[in-house]
């Protein structure tokens, strides 16, 4: 993104998830000046390739719904804090300036935050979601379950 004082080029030093979407912080690479840009979140280029190989747009209320089946019944991890780490995911897929990401890779993504936040929630998505070798599933599926869209089992229980 071009620097608004000088046109030069920036980085981002920083990128927040707020209710809204992204706020980024950046530095100019020239002027050395700081500004901040907000994005709103969904950018509609971001795709999840499904298991057929076909695309389909990241839908984050289908992974936070994701999330709150694997926290279900847990205390210690409130909706809020589901809602920051779907977003948090986000963005970070966002940030990470690909067009299309697999499944697995959302879920390694929440493995790794939810370990920090409620470490049997962890271990539950990982028991869907890993082999006993502890590597993702490509294919996202959950033993003897129908999948759904997102490779997720989203059937009510
Ligand atoms: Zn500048």
């Amino acid at each position: 993104m071009q620097c608004p004082y000088c046109t030069g080029d920036s980085s981002v030093t920083e990128t927040r998830v707020t209710a809204d979407g992204l706020r980024r912080r950046r530095a100019c690479t020239v002027c050395k000046r700081r500004f901040t840009t907000y994005e709103t979140i969904g950018a509609p280029s971001l795709k999840v390739a499904k298991r057929d190989g076909t695309l389909e747009p990241f839908d984050g209320d289908k992974l936070y719904a994701a999330l709150q089946r694997i926290a279900a019944h847990r205390d210690t991890i409130t909706d809020d804090d589901l809602r920051r780490l779907a977003r948090d995911i986000e963005a970070t897929l966002v940030d990470s300036g690909r067009k299309s990401v697999a499944w697995s890779d959302i879920v390694a993504l929440a493995l790794t935050r939810l370990e920090n936040i409620d470490p049997v929630s962890a271990t539950r998505l990982a028991a869907n979601y890993t082999d006993e070798s502890g590597a993702v599933r490509l294919d996202g599926s959950a033993p003897d379950r129908p999948t759904q869209q997102l490779g997720l089992p989203l059937d009510e229980e």
